[in-house]
């Protein structure tokens, strides 16, 4: 596949680092100048600008929280005086108050060079037309993505959530090429165009890009099958830049974070370096709002060797859920994503799940709600007590839990436009 920017996308490891070291301590130093709530870290651990010499020495430096953004909500972290922001922009807010962040011009100007990157990688060019099926709003998605289009050159059809008949519409009337959305929207896209009789067939799509929510290796061959795609993976925060941050090549195998503008680090629950873990990244040269050291809160793990792409950036596996996403039932961690990388493998299952916490006498009970296909739902009554009970026994042997399923009719979830919400919890309730 192309390269947008060949040189820094193959740049040698060492030139790499060296340019990350320079980086580096230069923003360390921009942020004690001018972020108040640096400048009190650093001062309060008697840590001095100089002494991060090298890039080991960014375990010097504290970490920064989702909670300290909130605490200096709306623009406290700010490096820059605010007749320098051109943007502002806030997260979806999934996990509370929305943290708010926002882009001077030149940060701006990287973000856009980031997504030109990204979608030429996966092979976007000013031939195509892209669908970008995500919020306006807000959001950092819409936007990030039209300025990467357009600076290639595709043409941008800035579609926006909802109204997914107008949506496929578009897409076969206006001969879309590629589009992006949630993962868990593509699979409803797919749906409707069953309910509406078009057919992939019908439709000129080669490309799909996907993201803001956690999917699997299932969830993309459903994708790639339903719509004739090759579909990527991309992942990114708004607090760090939004989309953009690091994304899938041809290979499919873990994403390329770009380390020309984000230094990662994988730390486990006690804060040390770890294989696998929670995803810091500290910012390189963002100028409105830079972070050192973010915890992004998102658990992934370094994909080590050299891809055969030819980009020297490290890779970071599928995003495999949040922190606070770990469910504890009877003692036993569970993540939602470990829960459909086993339903998904049974092609008798629906596009749409949902996982049901409540509590019996004190202890917690994890049940799911799985929507099979059409001929399953009306076949018969044995095969689908078959289906249910072999479910139940390759959840208990992959999670070390039971868990109670129930079979429904397909389309009987409610769908998500934007992130989907596949965990109800019932504890706080009852
Ligand atoms: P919020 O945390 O409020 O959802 P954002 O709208 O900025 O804020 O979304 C960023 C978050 O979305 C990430 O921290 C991550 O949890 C999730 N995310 C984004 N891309 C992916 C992806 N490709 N895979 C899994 N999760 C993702
Ligand atoms: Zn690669």
């Amino acid at each position: 596949m192309p390269f947008w920017d060949k040189n820094i996308e193959t740049v040698k490891e060492d030139r790499l680092e060296k340019l990350q070291l320079k980086r580096l301590k230069n923003i360390v130093r921009y942020c004690y100048k001018r972020v108040p709530f640096y400048r009190k870290k650093f001062d309060d651990l008697n840590l001095r600008v100089d002494d991060i010499k090298s890039l080991d020495d960014i375990k010097k430096i504290p970490f920064t929280t989702k909670n300290d953004l909130r605490n200096n909500y709306p623009f406290n972290m700010l490096a820059v005086p605010f007749s320098k922001i051109v943007r502002v922009h806030a997260s979806s807010g999934t996990t509370g108050k929305p943290t708010v962040v926002a882009y001077t011009r030149n940060d701006i100007e990287i973000w856009t060079d980031l997504m030109a990157r990204e979608l030429y990688m996966v092979g976007v060019t000013r031939n195509d037309t892209i669908q970008i099926i995500y919020n306006y709003a807000f959001f950092t998605g819409g936007f990030g993505f039209t300025q990467g289009a357009e600076r290639i050159g595709a043409a941008v059809i800035p579609a926006g959530v909802g109204n997914t008949k107008k949506q496929i519409q578009v897409m076969s009337d206006f001969g879309v090429t590629a589009f992006t959305s949630t993962p868990s929207y593509a699979l409803h896209v797919a749906e409707i165009m069953e309910e509406i009789d078009i057919n992939k067939n019908d439709l000129n799509l080669r490309i799909g890009i996907f993201g803001a929510e956690p999917w699997s290796e299932s969830i993309r061959r459903r994708i790639e099958n339903s719509f004739d795609i090759d579909a990527y993976d991309n992942y990114g925060l708004s607090e760090i830049i939004g989309p953009g941050v690091c994304i899938e090549c041809e290979e499919k195998n873990g994403m390329h974070i770009w380390h020309d503008h984000f230094l990662p680090e994988i730390i486990d629950k006690e804060g040390n370096e770890s294989d696998k873990g929670e995803l810091i990244l500290t910012t390189l040269t963002k100028e409105g709002m830079p972070l050192l050291r973010y915890k992004t809160g998102d658990i992934t793990s370094f994909i080590e060797g050299r891809c055969s792409c030819g980009r020297t950036h490290r890779r970071i596996s599928k995003i495999k859920g949040r922190v606070d996403d770990m469910l504890i039932i009877k003692g036993v961690n569970v993540f939602p994503s470990q829960i459909e990388n086993i339903i998904m493998k049974f092609p008798e299952i629906g596009d749409n799940y949902q996982i049901i916490i409540g509590r019996k006498h004190q202890i917690d009970t994890l049940s799911l709600r799985i929507e099979v296909t059409p001929e399953i739902f009306t076949g018969s009554d044995i095969k689908l007590r078959e289906l249910k009970e072999k479910i139940e026994e390759e959840l208990k042997s992959g999670l070390d839990v039971g868990v109670k399923v129930e079979l429904v009719e397909p389309m009987s979830i409610e769908r998500c436009i934007g992130k989907a919400k596949r965990v109800l919890d019932l504890r706080e309730k009852l």
